[in-house]
């Protein structure tokens, strides 16, 4: 079984004072996790603070989003080398928030996905439909195409340490998560074309989270299922009790029977 990864992305929220003491409260309630990897993904400005926090502790810090350039001149913008020297070992990429109100596109989501890599950080990409698209029929079309494009040219080598993420957009933030039955189905479709694009020994390590209204009270459900190895979760990893619960469920996905 892969090991289950809970990755808090906390959006634009949280002054360094308000990260770093969430941090703190994260990482105190998780002494010594088993069965389970955490990373948090505080905004830019607080990466420093909570690298301090997790210092030594098990937890890792990640990011919620990079450009493709090392330097230069791309004003309000911050390199995956800038990420990697605060101590980040991952970077969410293509999260549907920023394809839509920043016109992100799968080129360049593609371009970040490889300047990730060339810094030694671990990129999530995050795929996903609308309401709309779903309703029509279209689901596995664009979480297809959102992968192929946000994954081409990697070697067999590079996808097989790629993190992809399911959000259906009509999940992300709405209180309505998809169904265990639902995510599985677009995560083993999303394992098929990995298989075809490294190999099926490749695939079969690469973890695929869900996102997307992800709460202590549907994260047993959803976490149980073989495909899900593990969740991306938005405004409940907000308040450490919480995201600790959404941790503990993750942590006995292979079969607690009080789960
Ligand atoms: C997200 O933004 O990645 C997310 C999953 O948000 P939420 O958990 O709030 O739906």
């Amino acid at each position: 079984m892969r090991a289950a990864l809970v990755v808090a992305n906390w959006k634009m929220h949280g002054t360094v004072v308000e990260a770093r003491a969430l941090a703190a409260q994260v990482r105190d309630g998780l002494k010594r996790p088993r069965g389970i990897e955490v990373v948090l993904c505080p905004p830019f400005t607080a990466l420093a603070a909570v690298a301090e926090a997790l210092a030594g502790s098990a937890i890792g810090l990640g990011a919620q989003n990079c450009h493709w350039e090392t330097s230069g001149a791309f004003t309000g913008e911050v390199s995956p080398a800038m990420l990697a020297e605060h101590g980040c070992r991952l970077v969410i990429l293509g999260h549907s928030e920023r394809r839509q109100q920043f016109q992100e596109t799968d080129a360049q989501i593609n371009l970040k996905v490889r300047a990730a890599f060339a810094h030694g950080l671990t990129p999530l990409l995050c795929v996903g439909e609308s309401a709309q698209e779903r309703s029509q029929g279209l689901t596995f079309n664009i979480v297809e195409g959102q992968l192929r494009a946000g994954l081409a040219g990697l070697s067999p080598e590079a996808l097989g340490r790629c993190l992809v993420a399911y959000e259906p957009v009509w999940a992300i933030g709405t209180g309505v998560n998809a169904t265990p039955a639902q995510a599985s189905e677009v995560h083993g479709y999303l394992r098929g074309l990995l298989s075809e694009l490294a190999s099926k020994e490749i695939a079969q390590f690469i973890r695929i989270l869900y996102g997307g209204s992800v709460k202590p009270e549907n994260a047993g459900a959803l976490l149980r299922e073989p495909e899900i190895d593990g969740a991306l979760v938005g405004g409940a990893s907000l308040q450490a009790q919480t995201f600790l619960g959404i941790v503990k469920k993750a942590a006995f996905r292979g079969g607690n029977p009080k789960e």
